[in-house]
Order: structure tokens, then sequence, then C-alpha cells
């Protein structure tokens, strides 16, 4: 009941007055359970406006940030999403509500086994987990309608970009270690369009076409 509360106001104070519109994405986040996704000490700051720890020196990312990059992907429900960086699976829960099936990825065990055991308890069947460094893609299942990339790259990672259908969207953080601006790419028959969403902050993409040191 008390975070029923929590996730409304989060989802009308942070998430719709801050102009994300897509309906599904402001269902999904009404719906998510974000609190199970964090530790129990944190529980009751899961709804807050910022970042969390997860363990393994990463962080579950700010709510609006997830809106804004589920919107950026235009999802429908015959889409086939690839995530780089499961983390605590809440990300790739949200578009698991939206898209008809998600695959991801994430480096850490520890948070794989987690995230893993949590989708299982949620019912989030059309989630497709895998344990290795997502920078060079999931090639057996592409090309993907959209891909999110969840932690910050160096650069744009072409085996990525690659993995995408024509007709696909991506976004993905691209900078430094300590600020990024969130990209956003469309690849049509012409090629690969690219737009600025503004700036933002992640976690380093570790691997062998992201950061090599964590
Ligand atoms: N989407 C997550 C955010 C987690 S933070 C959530 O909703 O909680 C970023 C995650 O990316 C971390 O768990 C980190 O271990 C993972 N990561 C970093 N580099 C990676 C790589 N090359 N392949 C897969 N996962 C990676």
């Amino acid at each position: 009941m008390k975070y029923d509360r929590l996730r409304y106001d989060m989802v009308e104070k942070q998430i719709a007055a801050r102009g994300i519109t897509n309906i599904k994405v402001l269902a999904a986040m009404h719906t998510v359970p974000r609190h199970l996704f964090v530790s129990e000490a944190l529980m009751d700051q899961a709804y807050s406006d910022f970042p969390l720890p997860i363990g393994e020196q990463q962080t579950i990312s700010q709510p609006f940030i997830v809106a804004e990059m589920t919107q950026a992907l235009m999802l429908t429900d015959t889409d086939r999403v690839l995530e780089i960086g499961t983390g605590s699976g809440y990300q790739a829960a949200i578009l698991s509500q939206i898209a008809y099936r998600v695959y991801t990825v994430e480096r850490i065990h520890s948070l794989y086994v987690k995230a893993r055991k949590l989708f299982d308890q949620l019912g989030y069947h059309n989630i497709i987990m895998r344990y290795s460094d997502g920078t060079s893609g999931w090639k057996d299942e592409s090309p993907f309608d959209a891909i999110i990339v969840t932690a910050g790259a160096p650069e744009i990672p072409a085996y990525l970009v690659n993995q995408l259908a024509v007709g696909g969207r991506m976004v993905i953080p691209v900078g430094s270690q300590y600020s990024q601006d969130l990209i956003k790419l469309v690849r049509d028959e012409k090629g690969i369009h690219q737009t600025n969403l503004g700036g933002c902050r992640f976690v380093k993409l570790v691997g062998e076409h992201g950061w090599k040191k964590a």
C-alpha cells in the first residue's frame, strides 16, 4: 500500500510533470514495483528522484532517466529489444511491459543472478538474460528493433549499431567516465541518424568495445 502511493507520486511528480507523455511508458512505471529492485534498507527511497546503489559499485538509474530512455525507443508490442547492463533489472522490467521480448546482458555475475531470480518471482517471462560482456551485442538474436545501453560508453560500439534493424532505434550514453550525452540513433534505409538528448551520468560500460578497465 505504502509503495503503491509512493509509486503513484513518482509517476505524477517526476515523470509526467517533466514531460513524459507516452501512455505505455507511464503505465509501465505505474506497474513495476521498483522497491523490489533495491536492497531492503533502501526500499523507502526507491521512488525518490535519484539513482541508488545496487552493490558491486553499480546503480539503479533515476526513475526519470529510465522513463526518458524508454520513451525515446518508441516501442511497440511486437518489438524485440536488446539491453546492455541489466543491473537491478528495473529497466528491463519496464521494457518487458511494453515490448514483445527483452534480451538483457550483464557482466557482473552476482547482479545477473539476483535479477534472474527477481524476474522469475515477478513472472516477467519475456525477459531473456545473458551473463557476458555486452559490448559486442547479441549477434545470434539480432537484428533488434531497439537497443538500450544503460552504462556510459567512450564511443558508440559499432557492433551494437550493426545489430539494429532497419527502422530500429538505439539510445546510449556516450562521453567521459564522469559525464555523458544521451545519444539516440535511428537506422533507416539511407543510414544512421543521430540526435543528442542531453547530458547524463552513468556508470562505465566495461568491455572489449567499451572502457577497458572497471
Ligand atoms: N539498467 C540498470 C542500470 C544498471 S547500471 C538498472 O535498471 O538497474 C549499469 C549496469 O551495466 C551495471 O550493472 C554494470 O555491471 C553493467 N555493465 C557495464 N558494462 C557492461 C557490459 N560490457 N556488458 C554488460 N553489462 C555491463
